[in-house]
């Protein structure tokens, strides 16, 4: 049961968290994080534990997203794309309410072009 059960936990405090630790050094945060945490895992949804995995932002359910974070070389908490805002994004649908980092997208829906 475990993993799948804990899928739908409300991680939002976790990650609203770490984005308020970026330029924070990363071993008192992580620590933190994992203080309050069954397992680890969902620290690394946001914070790429590879470069490969870094993206400017993820996706968190339906129409929740997030800064992508990483570990700097001198092992600092940073964000992908510190200059990406809730107003750079575009909706995926027209029926949810999409937010970044817990703030609305300024976008409305569009309909893809045909
Ligand atoms: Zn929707």
């Amino acid at each position: 049961m475990g993993r799948r059960a804990r899928r739908g936990l409300d991680y939002t405090p976790l990650f609203r968290f770490l984005l308020g630790k970026v330029g924070e050094d990363w071993d008192g945060v992580r620590d933190e994080a994992a203080a309050r945490l069954d397992s680890p895992d969902p620290i690394h949804w946001l914070v790429a534990r590879q470069p490969h995995e870094r993206s400017d932002y993820v996706r968190i359910g339906e129409a929740s997203y997030y800064s992508g974070l990483y570990v700097d070389d001198e092992n600092r908490l940073r964000a992908v794309a510190p200059e990406l805002g809730a107003d750079d994004l575009e909706p995926s649908c027209p029926c949810c309410t999409h937010t970044f980092n817990g703030v609305r997208f300024g976008r409305k829906y569009r309909e893809p072009e045909r």
